[in-house]
């Protein structure tokens, strides 16, 4: 099928972008190699940015669901990957990441007609994938067992081994670095891999499977299942998966972890999120307006740290809200691959549709909206970003994940209260913390329930730290050490040396 992309922007593709999206529908990616369609099911890829369709994939039926499932069982029972020495798979994963970073401007503009993000933070993007995938092939070869202070006649360790078989159901938001977090942790400590890309943005995880075999890694060690409509329900009440990641929202991941208990499956969820930003009057306000539009308005709020709730001091609401409004509506929204654009469509009607919705909604229940710039006309799935004052404590827009580029505000007299309004969730995923007091920033971080608090800053992300929530925000971590931890299983040898010698 021939993209319809406007040439303008067809144009702008390197030549790996566009044939990418002019070659035969994607396809399962199992044991190695592109499956011929099983199923007569395809689904469009659409560009955000024109609602054009792109290019369209062949949906993974339940029998590739179960050959993925298998494929990636045998590969890791007959250690062909698993019993290579640690500096092998290293190599192997390093040389992988090596062709991602070769490729990263195509699978960037891939990315960035998928998603609708700017180019500019999907090069962001395809850039951290690529280090969280040489950060966890250092791994490979630097994970070590302990010795156990057992009694005396007993030689007790303690060695970290592969979990086995290892599937991740990913979102649309960040598809290649999400997808990373699960798949490059599990790949270094020898487990093999399915992963289902989410319907609304397979393009980049398809192109990286193509990666992985030009990289070497061998048949069946990582498979790609491109869904829609079943194929994340098949995959997590499929026999034979030992571990399920899953990134999205709070009632998916509650039914991929009922799913998981039939099969006694580990699950790790990193779930939905209403983030505060806490701004207190002695704040830096140049870098506390810039964190704040940037948690908010970065890839047009559809992520899952935004940080859509402003908490902030009663005494500078006004000012600051005034400054706030004012830079949100200097920004430029528009496709993400046209030069000079800051925020992109949302992805989809439907997401644009209930992002509207829960405006509207909220301005009904009393809020004040200030609107940023206007959208664009056209057929993309452009909203304009949206400050919304006067917002009172428990309405939905206070309450509930929006996932578009909607800002409330609410503010505090007194900094318990600041506290107690950011706690007042059911999610708990990030906070950020703006002062220039060293003292206020410990005190307040401390009491915050959340996941990953930023002081003076905001989504900062690097491999190093670990990510994940608490309450509805799900649990575990991804990336760090909580990576080992989450993609390895805990052995226990134990010999009995015998009594020694009598004397
Ligand atoms: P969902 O959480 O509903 O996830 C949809 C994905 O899960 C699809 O890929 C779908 O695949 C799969 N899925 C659906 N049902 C099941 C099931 N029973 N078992 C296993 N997998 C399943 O996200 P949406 O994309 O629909 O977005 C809805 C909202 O979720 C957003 O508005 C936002 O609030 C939140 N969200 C949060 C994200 C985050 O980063 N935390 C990311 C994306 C969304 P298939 O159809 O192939 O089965």
């Amino acid at each position: 099928m021939t993209a319809k992309l406007d040439p303008s922007v067809r144009d702008l593709l390197l030549p790996d972008a566009r044939n990418w999206l002019d070659r035969p529908p994607l396809s399962p990616f199992i044991d190695g190699a592109f499956r011929a369609a099983r199923s007569e099911h395809r689904l469009p890829v659409v560009d955000p940015g024109s609602g054009v369709t792109m290019t369209e994939y062949v949906t993974a039926s339940s029998e590739d669901v179960a050959d993925a499932v298998r494929a990636a069982r045998a590969a890791f029972d007959d250690g062909r990957w698993s019993e290579l020495d640690p500096e092998a798979r290293e190599a192997r994963l390093r040389y992988l990441a090596g062709l991602l970073d070769r490729d990263s401007e195509a699978v960037a503009q891939l990315e960035s007609l998928d998603t609708g993000k700017p180019l500019a933070e999907a090069r962001l993007d395809i850039a951290e994938a690529v280090a969280v995938l040489r950060y966890y092939a250092g791994w490979a070869t630097k994970i070590e067992g302990v010795v156990i202070p057992a009694p005396r006649r007993l030689l007790a360790t303690g060695t970290r081994e592969a979990l086995g078989v290892c599937a991740a159901i990913t979102p649309w938001n960040y598809p290649l670095p999400i997808l990373m977090y699960k798949l490059a942790p599990a790949l270094a400590f020898g487990n093999t891999f399915v992963a289902k890309p989410s319907e609304q943005a397979p393009l980049s995880t398809v192109y990286f499977a193509q990666l992985c075999a030009e990289a070497g890694i061998p048949d069946g060690v990582v498979n790609v299942l491109p869904g829609g409509g079943a194929t994340g329900a098949a995959l997590t009440s499929a026999p034979g998966i030992d571990k399920i990641a899953f990134t999205g929202s709070t009632r998916t991941g509650q039914a991929v972890m009922r799913a998981a208990a039939d099969t006694l499956t580990k699950v790790t969820l990193e779930l939905g999120g209403k983030s505060p930003q806490l701004v207190f009057a002695d704040a830096d306000w140049d870098a506390a307006i810039k964190g704040v539009m940037d948690g908010i308005w970065t890839n047009a709020g559809q992520i899952c740290v935004a940080g859509s709730r402003l908490i902030i001091d009663r005494g500078i609401h006004d000012e600051f809200v005034t400054e706030l409004v004012r830079r949100t509506r200097q920004l430029t929204i528009g496709h993400g691959l046209a030069p000079g654009t800051h925020m992109g469509p949302l992805v989809s009607a439907a997401q644009r549709g209930r992002v509207n919705r829960m405006v509207a909604h909220a301005v009904a229940e009393g809020a004040e909206a200030h609107d940023g710039p206007t959208p664009p006309e056209g057929n993309g799935f452009f909203t304009a970003p949206a400050v919304l004052t006067n917002v009172a404590p428990g309405t939905q827009i206070e309450r509930d994940e929006v996932f578009g580029p909607v800002l409330t505000v609410v503010p505090f007299d007194t900094e318990d209260d600041a506290v107690r309004l950011a706690n007042n969730s059911c999610y708990g995923l990030a906070a950020g913390v703006w002062s220039t007091a060293n003292d206020t920033v410990h005190r307040v971080a401390r009491r915050l329930r959340a996941g990953i608090v930023w002081a003076n800053s905001y989504g900062i992300f690097h491999p190093s730290l670990p990510f994940g929530g608490v309450k509805s925000s799900g649990f575990g971590r991804e990336l760090g050490f909580a990576g080992v931890e989450h993609y390895t299983e805990l052995k226990t040898t134990v010999i009995d040396l015998g009594p020694g010698p009598a004397n």
